[in-house]
């Protein structure tokens, strides 16, 4: 057990995974639950305080492109353009690893999850410390992934020392994952880095998100992100019946349901400020007295769609 800190010191932070424990850090898109990569020890303390599958891999953060290739054996074109555009940013690529990376933090694959977090305290950790950080979101395996430091004390509060309070995350989701198969890009995770941005840098990508099955993409789980009420994902406002729910909505109140029990994302209609907003919303809904959890679909263009995919998986889909 340990009495978790809440600070902004980045040496403080550093100390702790220097001893080999692991912290809460801010990045744009969630919170990580971060440790040494480089050390099995560390990773292990990481499965153990989220509760986390080994077979699920991890997600390893460096300050710069250039830390990438000390990482990974080698990097297709594609991905030095998209890296180029988009880090640092909520973009994951996955690259054939090196041998430094452990067997541990990629669940046995020969590939690594990686990228370079767009937050200034977190990058100026990276730069001092001299190890990559190996971090999956600062949640219990399967719930709602934090978008505050107190949402990683909330829950995780008494498993970890420390925790790095950089505020409320800019993004609010988690990294789009994008892997190289020959020529081409296949987007394996929806996320912070819309689609449509990603194609404008390489043509047309492949997405490939429903592998519930797929062990090799466990993020892909079909239920996931997911609040301990039950919560359903309608297609349209018209289905929202229940007047004792709570109704988790885009930019327009629902006329015959209680606002207090409805949630607007973006009341301006701008679907990057409603992924920003989307998990403390489920994550409030979650605390209070509403008998389950709705959502009405999202427009399906930009974050509108990772959105829906986050949705989707935190709803009983029978
Ligand atoms: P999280 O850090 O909790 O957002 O989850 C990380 C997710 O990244 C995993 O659940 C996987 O879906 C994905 N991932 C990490 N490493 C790999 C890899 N080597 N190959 C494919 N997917 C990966
Ligand atoms: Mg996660």
């Amino acid at each position: 057990m340990f009495e978790t800190e809440i600070n902004t010191s980045v040496a403080k932070a550093a100390a702790w995974l220097h001893k080999g424990e692991v912290v809460g850090i801010p990045t744009e898109t969630v919170y990580g639950l971060a440790g040494n990569a480089l050390n099995e020890d560390a990773v292990l303390k990481i499965f153990k305080a989220k509760n986390r599958p080994h077979f699920d891999p991890l997600i390893v953060h460096v300050h710069s492109i250039a830390a990438i290739e000390k990482y990974a054996a080698h990097i297709p074109p594609k991905a030095k353009l998209l890296l180029q555009k988009f880090s640092p940013g909520p973009l994951t690529v996955l690259l054939p690893k090196r041998e430094c990376i452990p067997y541990l933090v990629t669940s046995g694959l020969d590939t690594v999850a990686i990228r370079v977090p767009n937050h200034p305290l977190t990058l100026q950790l990276l730069q001092e410390i001299d190890f990559p950080l190996a971090a999956p979101s600062a949640n219990p395996f399967g719930y709602i992934s934090p978008t505050s430091s107190y949402h990683v004390y909330d829950q995780l509060h008494g498993r970890i020392p420390y925790i790095l309070d950089g505020g409320v995350t800019d993004v609010g989701v988690e990294s789009t994952i994008v892997g190289f198969v020959d020529d081409e890009v296949v987007v394996n995770r929806l996320g912070g880095l819309a689609v449509e941005e990603i194609e404008k840098v390489v043509g047309k990508v492949r997405v490939e998100t429903q592998q519930s099955a797929n062990p090799k993409a466990p993020g892909m789980l079909q239920h996931h992100y997911a609040p301990k009420k039950k919560m359903f994902l309608l297609e349209s406002a018209g289905k929202a019946t229940d007047l004792e729910a709570g109704y988790i909505l885009y930019n327009e109140h629902l006329p015959y349901i209680s606002h207090q029990n409805q949630i607007l994302l973006s009341p301006a209609g701008n679907l990057s400020e409603a992924a920003k907003n989307l998990f403390a919303a489920m994550r409030q809904l979650d605390k209070s007295d509403v008998s389950a959890i709705y959502a009405i679909r999202f427009p399906e263009m930009g974050l509108g769609r990772a959105i829906n995919d986050r949705l989707y998986r935190a709803s009983v889909n029978e």
